[in-house]
């Protein structure tokens, strides 16, 4: 299997190139076809197993494949740049995660229409609001960060079509499970089976089964 198998659009193929990534890794063997039949999936992976590409590029591929963007939901949004209605969004534990996602996002997403952005804490949030307001396609956020933009009316949810949990043992272990719970189940986040979820985590205790069951629709679970 290699990615040239995989059905990516031209752009993503493109870019997979000039990264120079030959070959998939395990990790991407598996999880990549799963996502492309648009299933959701609970797989365990480690870092470095190459699994911010397993998500991001199947998603940036769906994502030129499902064409423009629908417009914003509250017309009041129409035509400004106040708040972004990202299709794509990726939660992770730390400002470090995050930032590693956003730079693969970047690459992989490159000469595209699809613009990443990256909100964490511990920063300026004016500099982030700034950023966002050039528009955002795929989002890529720390729990605490999202919810306070969420709070701001920066950031609607409404048209999120793709939710990935990156790491999500480790932001349950930080405490994050209220502000995830509140995303994904109190805001305007499409239902389960209505968008994609893609969860990965290096353990699957009793926690994570729950957090599976709830936000996941008939998921494929993947143990490389
Ligand atoms: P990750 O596990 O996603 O943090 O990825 C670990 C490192 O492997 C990153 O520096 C990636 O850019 C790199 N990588 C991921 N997939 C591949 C691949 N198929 N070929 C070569 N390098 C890769």
């Amino acid at each position: 299997e290699n990615f040239s198998d995989m059905n990516f659009s031209p752009i993503i193929q493109e870019n997979i190139k000039l990264a120079q990534y030959s070959k998939p890794t395990p990790v991407q063997k598996h999880s990549i076809p799963m996502i492309m039949n648009r299933r959701d999936l609970m797989s365990c992976a480690q870092t470095g197993s190459g699994k911010t590409a397993a998500f991001l590029l199947p998603i940036l591929s769906l994502l030129f494949e499902d064409g423009p963007p629908p417009p914003p939901p509250d017309p009041r949004y129409a035509s400004g740049r106040r708040k972004q209605y990202p299709l794509s969004l990726i939660l992770a534990p730390t400002r470090e995660l995050a930032s590693q996602i956003y730079d693969e996002a970047r690459k992989f997403s490159y000469r595209s229409r699809v613009r990443p952005c990256v909100v964490y804490g511990g920063a300026d949030i004016g500099g982030q609001i700034r950023d966002l307001e050039k528009g955002c396609l795929l989002l890529v956020a720390t729990p605490g960060r999202l919810v306070d933009m969420l709070e701001r009316g920066r950031v609607g949810l409404e048209l999120c079509r793709f939710l990935v949990l990156d790491e999500a043992d480790r932001m349950l272990d930080m405490g994050f499970e209220p502000q995830i719970r509140r995303i994904v189940e109190q805001d305007r986040m499409p239902p389960c089976g209505e968008r994609q979820t893609l969860m990965f985590s290096a353990t699957f205790p009793k926690e994570m089964q729950v957090l599976a069951r709830d936000f996941l629709d008939n998921y494929i679970f993947l143990a490389v």
